[in-house]
């Protein structure tokens, strides 16, 4: 697990709804996109070659949603540290494309949780992409879970995505999220182990988890394979990424079979001193 969620922060604060984890000491963030700069034209061209290689046609109103929230990430990145990433080229594809590959797998799920969504990554374009029902962003830490309740008001999904300023064990504590999700998103937030003990309390019997991996993960698997067995059992498949820029790239999917005991997911200090 990363450093954010290991500090503690948000620790014992509940699962608040959209706006009510803005933080009312600072500016407002900006809720409309207009008088943000635009998008320079290469951005443009990645984020189409990309759509090609992934056989995806979006709808104009999806393809504003996702540029609005990018335009809103690169006008607040300075101040809030949500990526890394500062070209809007790299941000098409590293943020935008490399989120959607997942939106074949997930283009008949009614809903999904994306776990540690940070600055918005993979949740926002795949919700912005697909006709799913019901979306929720969670993030541990109060100013990035502050932005994406902005950047799902600028990108106009406020009916169908929820912002959850909470730590995901948080979330699984409570009777509406527990085992009541068909999917769970997690990029970039923890190992497979760790994933699994985090979303499997919140995905229903039959839901599945889709982490996105790159390189070699042989010895995750094998600490994940002991996690699942644990929470209720279930497999692991491999989907390969069709972009060519992003080689390497897969999304692992486990998929729960059996229900979990209410012992899970264990507290940070016992995760960390008896890992799988
Ligand atoms: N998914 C995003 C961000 C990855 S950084 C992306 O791929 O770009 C990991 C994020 O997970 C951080 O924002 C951190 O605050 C959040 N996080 C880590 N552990 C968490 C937990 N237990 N519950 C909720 N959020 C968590």
């Amino acid at each position: 697990m990363n450093d954010d969620a290991g500090s503690g922060a948000g620790a014992g604060r509940r699962a608040q709804p959209i706006g009510g984890c803005l933080d009312r000491s600072r500016e407002p963030l900006p809720t409309r996109v207009e008088g943000l700069p635009p998008l320079p034209p290469a951005y443009s061209v990645v984020l189409t070659t990309g759509l090609d290689e992934l056989d995806l046609n979006l709808p104009p109103a999806a393809r504003e949603a996702i540029d609005d929230h990018v335009r809103l990430l690169l006008a607040l990145n300075a101040a809030i540290n949500l990526t890394a990433i500062r070209e809007p080229a790299e941000i098409a594809l590293r943020h935008v494309v490399d989120s959607l590959t997942a939106a074949a797998l997930l283009g008949d799920t009614a809903g999904f949780i994306d776990l540690g969504s940070g600055g918005g990554f993979p949740g926002i374009p795949l919700a912005a992409a697909l006709p799913v029902e019901r979306v929720a962003l969670v993030d541990s830490v109060g100013k990035k879970a502050a932005f994406l309740a902005a950047a799902v008001d600028v990108a106009g999904l406020t009916g169908r995505v929820g912002v959850a300023a909470a730590r995901a064990e948080e979330l699984a504590s409570e009777a509406r999220h527990r085992e009541g999700w068909p999917a769970v998103t997690a990029r970039a937030v923890g190992s497979l182990a760790e994933l699994v003990e985090l979303a499997f309390p919140l995905l229903a019997v039959g839901g599945r988890l889709i982490a996105w991996k790159r390189g070699d993960i042989d010895d995750e698997l094998d600490h994940a394979r002991r996690a699942i067995g644990a929470l209720g059992g279930g497999e692991i498949d491999e989907e390969p990424v069709r972009v060519a820029a992003l080689a390497g790239h897969r999304l692992i999917v486990v998929t729960k079979r059996g229900r979990t005991t209410s012992q899970f997911p264990r507290d940070p200090a016992v995760r960390r001193r008896l890992p799988w």
